[in-house]
């Protein structure tokens, strides 16, 4: 068994559609018809002195047959609810009084579980995933959580607002906060590698994860046979669904891997500086397509969002910060560098530079001149680099080309 977490709640404003109303309107009726039921028979078995049912919602299928067009989950928590209500009043009777019947005037509810992960937020899209709401609940997602959902409580106030309120399953981050190792830590994204990045023990690079590029291939491969089934036969909608997994499979990986390396990156550095991407999607507009695909303005989101839980520095660099031009150790600017060079030579001090390595190392620079940094405790030097110890920052203008993020 794992540990118990604590839970959290987070409560937002959704905007179903009329159809969505419907639904809602339907379940908040089935659930308050199947709370009076058992509780008129709990309640005439309590009065006889009779040992007390325990009925489950099935047992009102029969006579009721609409409480099927529901979500079956929302009935099972009425039993749960009802079921804790009565355990509660036989433990402390004083405390707990028995429950009432539910009147159509009172606030409207239900809540509902995540079971085979049934219920997601998109963040990206603001849609809340529903039991039976395959399409999706617009929703105003004001602020993020991360951890798996356990229930959601849908409700209607008398002014006709609807809200859901998210369960999560969480740890307060505020507890988890580990001290930082490393004062600084400069971030170049690319194509080729996903990230290029420097901090107190060195240059590292970050591979595009194996599995991704194979689900990415095959992901073409069933949007081209999509394409060519004739629509709306048979073979379409199957080659539809497939595609349709395929994509939430890769959806789900590459938010995998971005949340992981977002997160160890935000543990192990104070401040974390990255370059503005817009330069790069204005430059290679070519590439715009796997530019999007590689994640980058969502991995730059998360790092942010982490930084803020987590107390530490985010920044963007502005898009006039020569990260890949300057020599990060003599400060030269090589103005002719071009998007093909992958290596370059300074003229100045004769260092041969990785491109990506020597603007990691230069948005690195930016970095420790913050006055956020702040004495760290130096572990063991990483063994990671291959590329070595950055050398002692040159002493430009760097640090003050910077826009807090
Ligand atoms: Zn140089």
């Amino acid at each position: 068994m794992g540990r118990i977490l604590p839970f959290k709640a987070y409560k937002y404003r959704i905007y179903p559609t009329d159809v969505q109303m419907v639904f809602f309107a339907k379940t908040f009726g089935c659930c308050r018809l199947v709370w009076n039921k058992m509780l008129d028979e709990k309640q005439r078995a309590y009065k006889n002195k009779e040992r007390i049912p325990r009925p489950t919602p099935a047992k009102y299928k029969k006579e009721y047959p609409f409480l099927k067009e529901v979500d079956s989950l929302a009935l099972v928590s009425v039993q749960n609810y009802i079921e804790d209500a009565f355990r509660n009043h036989f433990k402390n009777r004083k405390h707990f009084k028995l429950p009432k019947f539910k009147k159509k005037k009172d606030k409207q509810s239900y809540t509902t579980y995540n079971v085979n992960n049934l219920i997601r937020v998109d963040f990206e899209r603001s849609l809340l995933y529903l039991p039976k709401l395959r399409e999706g609940v617009k929703i105003e997602l004001h602020r993020r959580f991360e951890g798996r959902i356990k229930s959601v409580t849908v409700s209607r106030t008398s002014d006709g607002k609807y809200y859901a309120s998210i369960l999560v399953e969480t740890e307060n981050p505020r507890n988890k906060v580990v001290e930082p190792k490393s004062k600084a830590c400069g971030i170049d994204l690319g194509l080729e590698h996903f990230a290029t990045v420097t901090n107190d023990f060195g240059s590292y690079k970050v591979e595009h994860p194996k599995y991704l590029r194979r689900g990415e291939e095959r992901l073409k491969r069933l949007q081209r046979s999509y394409s060519r089934k004739q629509k709306g036969s048979k073979n379409s909608e199957k080659a539809r669904l497939r595609l349709a997994g395929q994509h939430a499979y890769i959806t789900n990986a590459r938010n995998d891997f971005l949340h992981k390396l977002s997160k160890a990156i935000i543990d192990e550095n104070q401040v974390v500086v990255v370059e503005d991407i817009n330069v790069k999607v204005l430059l290679k507009t070519r590439l715009a397509k796997s530019i999007a695909d590689s994640g980058w303005s969502k991995f730059l989101s998360y790092l942010k969002y982490k930084a803020e839980w987590y107390g530490r520095t985010f920044i963007q660099v502005d898009r006039f910060f020569p990260s890949s031009k300057l020599c990060h150790r003599c400060g030269y600017k090589n103005d002719d560098l071009t998007l093909h060079d992958r290596t370059w030579c300074c003229p100045t001090c004769g260092e041969t530079h990785d491109r990506d390595v020597n603007a990691s190392i230069n948005l690195y620079y930016v970095g420790l001149g913050r006055p956020e940094v702040k004495p760290v405790e130096q572990a063991l030097v990483d063994d990671r680099s291959p590329y070595g110890l950055p050398k002692k920052p040159p002493c430009d203008e760097a640090g003050s080309s910077t826009t807090k993020g």
